[in-house]
């Protein structure tokens, strides 16, 4: 709530605080900059991040000329509340210069890629089958679902026993994708599934 961000550490850095903005499903850290208590007012009722600019002297929605705007998820405060963390979505590249990120790509965990094509695949739930081969197989249903991840999984055990590793890896693309298909069509998401690992390793 608003009131929480009264009460930031704004007197130990000229009334800003540096926010970090983070992409809310691959933890990909996209800018830095910060916010004032208005920027933070504004971010939080727009949910569009927004930051107070040092070199323009005023609030500055990110975006706001290129259009690469950050939808903001969540906004969060540290232990000692003198810094944020605003988990957001991106539309568009973040960085002015083109990239995702302002960072050097090293920073992009790419286990964290199959978030973003997990929620490619949720939205294509409701799209239309003439143009999405994934749309086309929510359509046809859990028994074709449930028959490709049948075959891609026998398709990664023979290219296991091939010892034919560029097949070992494109048949556990498509396993992974398949997988991801048919647990949406349940309702189930990969955080389900890790969930269950982690409950397992305890
Ligand atoms: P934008 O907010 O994307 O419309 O960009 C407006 C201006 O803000 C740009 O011309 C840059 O000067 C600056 N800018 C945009 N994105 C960034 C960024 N990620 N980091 C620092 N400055 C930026
Ligand atoms: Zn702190
Ligand atoms: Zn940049
Ligand atoms: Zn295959």
């Amino acid at each position: 709530t608003q009131e929480n961000y009264q009460q930031l550490a704004y007197e130990k850095m000229d009334n800003l605080i540096p926010a970090i903005v983070q992409h809310h499903l691959t933890g990909e850290i996209l800018m830095q900059g910060f916010m004032n208590k208005e920027a933070i007012e504004v971010t939080l009722t727009q949910e569009k991040v927004t930051f107070y600019s040092r070199s323009k002297s005023r609030l500055w929605q990110k975006g706001e000329t290129s259009g690469n705007t950050l939808d903001l998820k969540q906004l969060i405060t540290d232990c000692d509340k003198d810094s944020l963390i605003a988990l957001a979505q991106p539309n568009g590249p973040t960085c002015h210069l083109g990239t995702t990120s302002c960072f050097p790509e090293s920073n992009f965990n790419q286990r964290h890629f199959i978030s973003i094509l997990e929620s490619v695949i949720a939205s294509r739930k409701d799209a239309d089958a003439s143009e999405s081969y994934t749309a086309q197989l929510f359509a046809k249903g859990m028994n074709k679902i449930a028959q490709k991840v049948g075959e891609e999984g026998v398709e990664v055990a023979l290219a296991g026993v091939a010892e034919d590793d560029a097949a070992l890896l494109g048949e556990s693309a498509d396993l992974l994708f398949h997988l991801i298909v048919l647990l949406q069509a349940r309702g189930l998401t990969l955080n389900d599934v890790m969930n269950t690992l982690i409950e397992r390793h305890k």
